[in-house]
């Protein structure tokens, strides 16, 4: 066997204090009756004014309750919540703290004639008891059967210092011990098993009787005593071997009342009680002073061992347990006194933190839990490396997929309301037959009340008429049961639904596609509850801070930041390329002005060039000229030559006559200075040539140099006219693209806006939902609690009835038979058979009421619905039995 201490703290376990203002009736047994006046104001549910003076102060609690609040409001604000901590494991402590009157017994029992426990000013107690057993059905029907409660009920008195237990009168003054496991305890105190609210409150009035006679004649007088009763409740849940054990202690405890000596007029022995008493609540006091003091983080001794009430609460007071104050206060103002000081005390014990955790214990085989730990590290590094999908998908498909799941929800509950409410029909129908059911019983009572009657005074009306009466009342019976059976179509048309529908499942089942479609079903049901429960787990964590909304506000806001950067960005680059492009642009442009102005330059030269050259080339052909002249004229030589040649001799004309003298001429050599000068002449033209023919090249080099240069100049001033008419396009795209993205950004803004608001007029509704479903189940757990009750004190009742009917039963059967067998002798044969007949008749009804209680019982310990039509059925089937039997006997009687 391994026994494993699990222990779990939890957060927000500060002692909370409930203020309970009482009304300001008379006959409270204080000494304020008949004063109107008020010392306290609620001014809120967290705060009550008291009228001090010089200045009225103001007090804040977890809640305070004024007059007119009723006791389930107190138990719902109060107890619920720590009886849900005990089924889970935790302690819980309730206290009522107060002076004597303020209604710190009416608080936790009711008020003090309080008999029956349907009244509905029972006190926290007996509701507590209602709830706990309610919440314990609910466990053990939800885990069918894996889990199993026992509760077991103690209840002491704490009176002078000494420990009494008013489970048993009888006994001596108790002790406490102290254990490592079970903490501290009152050693020898009766523990009472409770299985229901009904034997609950059975312990609960047996003590409380026992106070009552105890403050008479042991006068111990009940409002200078401490009163604590303790539930312990021990869960078992078993699975996979592993067994978990959980257990926890509800402690409800009427405190002394807190006055001080001098108000209570204490004498002699009475004065050591009061003190006594005072210490305890002294101590309680001190207690709750040094807790405080640690909460502050000082270092304290705290005197729980100083009383028996702190040491026995010792775990509720800064220990292991969620405790709850319930300060009650009179408001009259001449209890302004013990008001503040109750107030006072309230306020510091609203300082203590608690250490509340789950008592829990595992047992089981080492392996299976190494395994269990294997597996659950596994679910852990699987869940820490699932990235996390659902937060990759973007904002609208989320929001679309968790309106989709909304709606399937919304179509759940739906279903779940239907059924809810066919439900409530079923039970309206298993009230009616509860009904008629006791009305037969009421016959039978009546009956058997007549029985009784006729032996108590011996007498005995006449056979005849007795026979008579006898089959009216069985006549009125077998109709009732008729109708009963009459009156339930709905009882067979369930039984036949039923049948038909299980065929129908069966067949269905059969089928391929439904295996498989069953398959996917299950597959998508699960994966539908991850999402729900992602969704439930988002919208906790909403609930609990508003995370989700807050979170998609900060993705809008995140959106819209980054959208907004993302403009800012865009709008810096646009103007960037602006000013580079208009930069660019004016660079080009006086690049091209420059250019341009160089080309005229250029081609002012070029012209300059060519008028140059055209001068030069002219000159140039003149001087030629003139040489290929002076050439062709050897003015020396012919200065030089002896003889005259006549130029226009008619022989030269003719051609003839001076042909021999040109021939001589040409075929004449030039005088030998000519030749020198004509050389010297050519050399200088030649010179002159060649360097007008470099210059020319030169000039002819310049100019197509200059004439490329321009090309090329010109073609990137082309190419730079259509870079800008490029980027100007650009600008003019960019510009659109910036209007659009303008536009998409304010759609997307009224798109956010728009499923912001679907998301709150959602989760407005789902609110709305949540709490009208709240209440739903509360009424209907109400109804239950009070349904379960009634039964369980009917059962109660039946059981007691039962033990008496027995006894007087089996007399009146034996004096029956004595009478029969005188009759025998008396009044014939007639008389002996009919009585006889009576007398089975009678055994065969009692039989019958037997069978029938039993089966309601059955019936109405059945939630299954299934288990319930089934049961219905089989008790139709024996009613037509009896029925059948009821009429022979009549025959037989008749004849
Ligand atoms: P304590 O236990 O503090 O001495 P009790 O509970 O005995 O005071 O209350 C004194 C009387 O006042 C009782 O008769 C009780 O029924 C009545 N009482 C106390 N509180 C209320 C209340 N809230 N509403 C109606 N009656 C009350
Ligand atoms: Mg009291």
């Amino acid at each position: 066997m391994f026994c494993l201490c699990v222990g779990s703290y939890s957060d927000g376990d500060a002692i909370k204090v409930y203020v309970r203002v009482r009304p300001l009736t008379q006959g409270t047994g204080l000494t304020t009756d008949g004063d109107r006046n008020l010392c306290l104001t609620v001014t809120s549910p967290h705060t009550v004014r008291l009228h001090s003076k010089p200045e009225p102060r103001t007090f804040t609690y977890d809640h305070v309750a004024d007059m007119d609040t009723s006791q389930e409001s107190v138990f719902s604000s109060v107890a619920k919540n720590i009886v849900e901590s005990c089924m889970n494991g935790y302690n819980g402590t309730i206290f009522a703290y107060g002076q004597t009157g303020s209604g710190k017994t009416f608080t936790m029992l009711g008020p003090n004639e309080l008999n029956d426990f349907s009244d509905e000013l029972r006190g926290v107690i007996p509701r507590s008891f209602e709830y706990l057993f309610f919440l314990i059905n609910r466990e053990v029907e939800r885990s069918a059967g894996a889990k199993s409660f026992l509760c077991k009920c103690s209840f002491i008195e704490i009176y002078n210092e000494q420990i009494f237990d008013l489970l048993d009168s009888a006994s001596a003054s108790l002790f406490l011990r102290e254990d490592i496991k079970k903490g501290v305890f009152v050693e020898g105190a009766v523990e009472k098993y409770a299985a229901s609210a009904a034997e609950a409150y059975q312990v609960l009035s047996m003590g409380w009787r026992n106070r009552r006679v105890a403050s008479t004649s042991m006068n111990r007088e009940s409002s200078r005593s401490h009163a604590v009763f303790t539930m312990t409740l021990e869960s078992k849940e078993t699975g996979q071997e592993v067994v978990n054990i959980r257990t926890s202690q509800l402690n409800l405890v009427d405190l002394a009342g807190s006055e001080r000596q001098r108000d209570t007029h204490a004498e002699g022995s009475r004065l050591k009680e009061a003190s006594s008493i005072n210490r305890s609540l002294m101590c309680l006091g001190q207690v709750i002073m040094a807790l405080v003091d640690v909460s502050n983080g000082k270092t304290r001794h705290i005197c729980y061992r100083d009383s028996k009430l702190t040491f026995l609460l010792r775990d509720s007071l800064g220990g292991n347990a969620k405790t709850y104050i319930i300060a009650n206060v009179h408001p009259g103002s001449k209890c302004f006194g013990e008001t503040l000081s109750t107030l006072q005390f309230a306020q510091r014990a609203k300082l203590i933190k608690n250490k509340a955790m789950i008592n829990e214990d595992t047992q089981g085989n080492v392996k299976q839990l190494q395994a269990e730990v294997k597996k659950l590290k596994e679910q852990l590094a699987s869940a820490l490396s699932v990235p996390p999908s659902d937060a990759e998908l973007p904002y609208k498909t989320r929001f679309l997929h968790a309106v989709q799941l909304w709606k399937k929800r919304e179509d759940e509950k739906k279903a779940l309301q239907e059924k809810v409410s066919r439900l409530e029909e079923a039970w309206a129908q298993k009230e009616k037959f509860i009904q008629s059911n006791r009305m037969i019983l009421k016959f039978r009572d009546d009956r058997i009340a007549q029985l009784k009657r006729e032996l108590e005074t011996g007498q005995q009306s006449e056979p005849q008429r007795k026979d008579q009466i006898l089959i009216e009342q069985l006549l009125q019976e077998i109709r009732l049961l008729r109708e009963q059976v009459e009156h339930h179509p709905r009882m067979m048309w369930y039984a036949a639904e039923n049948y038909s529908l299980k065929e129908e499942v069966r067949a269905l089942q059969a089928l391929e596609s439904v295996k498989s479609a069953q398959e996917a079903v299950s597959q998508s049901a699960a994966e539908l509850e991850n999402a729900f429960q992602e969704l439930m787990q988002t919208e906790e964590a909403a609930e609990a801070s508003g995370v989700s909304m807050e979170r998609l506000k900060a993705q809008l806001l995140q959106k819209q930041s980054e959208l907004s950067s993302t403009i800012q960005a865009f709008d810096e680059y646009k103007q960037l390329c602006c000013l580079f492009s208009r930069k660019q642009l004016l660079e080009l442009e006086s690049e091209k002005r420059y250019l341009e102005k160089s080309n005229e330059h250029l081609e002012k030269i070029l012209e300059a060039t060519k008028a140059h050259t055209k001068q030069e080339v002219s000159q140039l052909n003149k001087i030629h000229a003139e040489t290929i002249k002076i050439l062709t004229t050897p003015t020396k030589a012919y200065n030089l030559r002896s003889r005259l040649v006549p130029l226009s001799s008619p022989e030269h004309l003719n051609g003839h006559s001076g042909e021999h003298d040109l021939e001589d001429i040409y075929a004449e050599q030039p005088p030998p200075e000519m030749s020198e000068v004509a050389c010297e002449a050519l050399t200088e033209e030649l010179k002159q040539m060649q360097v007008l023919t470099v210059r020319r090249r030169l000039i002819v080099t310049i100019i197509t140099d200059f004439s490329s240069e321009r090309c090329s100049l010109l073609e990137e001033q082309q190419k730079l006219q259509e870079k800008i008419s490029a980027l100007e396009k650009q600008l003019t795209e960019e510009k659109t693209a910036a209007d659009v993205l303008r536009s998409e950004v304010s759609d997307l803004r009224l798109v956010l806006q728009s499923s912001d608001r679907e998301l709150e007029a959602v989760r407005k509704e789902l609110e709305e939902r949540r709490t009208e479903q709240e209440k739903e189940s509360t009424h209907l757990s109400s109804s239950l609690i009070s349904t379960q009750l009634q039964l369980d004190k009917v059962r109660l009742k039946d059981q007691e009835q039962e033990a008496v009917l027995q006894v007087s039963w089996d007399g009146g059967i034996e004096e029956k038979r004595r009478r029969c067998v005188n009759g025998r002798r008396g009044s014939g044969r007639s008389c002996e058979r009919s009585c006889c007949t009576c007398l089975q008749e009678v055994e065969v009804l009692r039989k019958q009421v037997d069978h029938l209680a039993e089966e309601n019982g059955k019936l109405l310990g059945h939630q299954n619905h299934k288990q319930k039509i089934e049961y219905m059925v089989r008790l139709k089937k024996e009613i037509i039995k009896l029925q059948e039997e009821n009429e022979k006997l009549r025959h037989k009687s008749t004849s």
